[in-house]
């Protein structure tokens, strides 16, 4: 009997060659399954230094605390001495976990720390989705998100959203549809505060709705929030995981919700900083998850977040949201001054980002491209559905221009965009 060969392995050829190796035949399925993202590519020329860039998700280098960065590594290494550079637990930093823990009302034990948010995505799609698994996402979402889940082979299901965030009914609607034909969705993934890429806030009236409504279908929920503290006007809602929390008598075990924050934004992305709040089983998983992914967040960087928190991070959280508030302001006053009519935004209460719609039959691909010429550059919304669509849609990010930048970005995307709608 001979062995079958599976297609995905070359036939060894029995002569000696210095030939390469068809390096593309011997990638994992996974693997085939991870794309480049287009975006980036096309970014790649958006960042000679004279392009006004609404493109990037950056967040405002000139308000990274440096001197106090500086002091508490110092501070630090004086206090744990080799301790702060040997290796350390995978669940992470107990000072830093023990923090998070009181501010969200529950024990270490259900804090996880993650390299960046970005990590918790990817581990969380590694325990959580199978191949086939039914996901729901927001229309549209973040596009990490669903590069992270995309190599374990999601199914996604869209959920339609409008100005105050996800539409319950539509979800509901969904969720009945799926139940009637026998089917179940596995994961529910949202961005309730000023979301990643549209800047819209789920209501509180919605959110309430959302939690119970996904604990009746038995569904589990990450709650992405990395922005949650950014807020420059109106008033708070609770987390979902607060939420869930409070309906369960604030028992971390019986909550359906992981919620996953970051430093990212609110101190520095650099030092990826980041955590992951839920019940035990999943602590447990991501734990093994996580060993496998790199045993631990940097100890020194976790150390040096630690140091901070008392009172640079409320002092930063202060000042970003001042300055990304008024920076915010004064895009949306250019953009109602200047893009033409027929042209909508939506109109953040924090964040970093607000999403543009240009009318249906406009594609902002190749719009990029015209407006480079013009040395602006924004990022285009179909890469963030993830069903296909939204080509006549932008995402502009205010957190990382000047006013000056700001009135002449405008201007020249005005510009750009009156060539096609007018
Ligand atoms: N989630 C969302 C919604 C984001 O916008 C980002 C960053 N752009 C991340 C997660 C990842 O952030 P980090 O890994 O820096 O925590």
């Amino acid at each position: 009997m001979t062995a079958t060969v599976p297609p995905s392995v070359p036939t060894p050829v029995s002569t000696p060659t210095t030939a390469p190796l068809d390096f593309n035949a011997m990638l994992s399925d996974r693997a085939r399954k991870m794309t480049a993202s287009a975006i980036r590519e096309i970014l790649k020329i958006t960042q000679e230094p004279d392009v006004i860039s609404f493109a990037g998700g950056l967040p405002a280098p000139e308000l990274f605390p440096l001197n106090d960065v500086r002091a508490a590594m110092e501070a630090v290494m004086t206090r744990y001495g080799a301790a702060a550079l040997q290796y350390s637990t995978t669940e992470g930093h107990l000072p830093l976990r023990q923090f998070l823990a009181e501010m969200a009302g529950i024990t270490p034990e259900h804090v996880q720390i993650m390299t960046g948010s970005q990590q918790g995505l990817d581990l969380m799609g590694k325990i959580l989705i199978s191949e086939g698994d039914i996901v729901l996402v927001e229309s549209p979402t973040y596009l990490g998100a669903l590069q992270s889940f995309q190599p374990y082979g999601p199914q996604y299901m869209e959920m339609p959203t409008d100005e105050e965030g996800i539409d319950i009914d539509a979800l509901e609607a969904l969720l009945q549809e799926l139940k009637a034909g026998g089917k179940r969705a596995k994961l529910l993934y949202a961005i309730p505060n000023f979301q990643n890429p549209t800047g819209r806030t789920l209501s509180k009236e919605r959110r309430e709705r959302l939690v119970h409504l996904t604990a009746e279908h038995g569904l589990l929920v990450i709650e992405d929030d990395p922005y949650g503290k950014l807020r420059f006007t109106g008033e708070p809602a609770p987390s979902l995981y607060q939420i869930a929390l409070d309906r369960v008598g604030g028992n971390p075990d019986h909550s359906h919700i992981i919620y996953s924050g970051s430093f990212s934004k609110t101190l520095v992305p650099g030092l990826r900083d980041a955590w992951v709040q839920a019940a035990k089983p999943i602590i447990e998983k991501l734990v093994q998850a996580k060993q496998g992914a790199d045993l631990h967040t940097p100890t020194l960087n976790q150390m040096i977040v630690t140091e901070l928190l008392p009172t640079v991070l409320p002092r930063q959280i202060e000042l970003i949201r001042k300055a990304y508030g008024e920076r915010a302001q004064d895009m949306i006053r250019h953009i109602k001054a200047q893009f033409p009519a027929g042209v909508h935004h939506t109109v953040p209460q924090g964040g970093m980002f607000l999403w543009v719609t240009l009318p249906e039959g406009v594609d902002t691909i190749p719009m990029l491209a015209r407006a480079v010429e013009r040395k602006v550059a924004f990022v285009p919304g179909a890469p963030f559905f993830a069903l296909g669509g939204g080509q006549n849609t932008m995402r502009l990010s205010y957190s990382n221009a000047t006013p000056q930048q700001i009135e002449r970005g405008i201007k020249a995307l005005a510009e750009t965009i009156s060539e096609v709608v007018n």
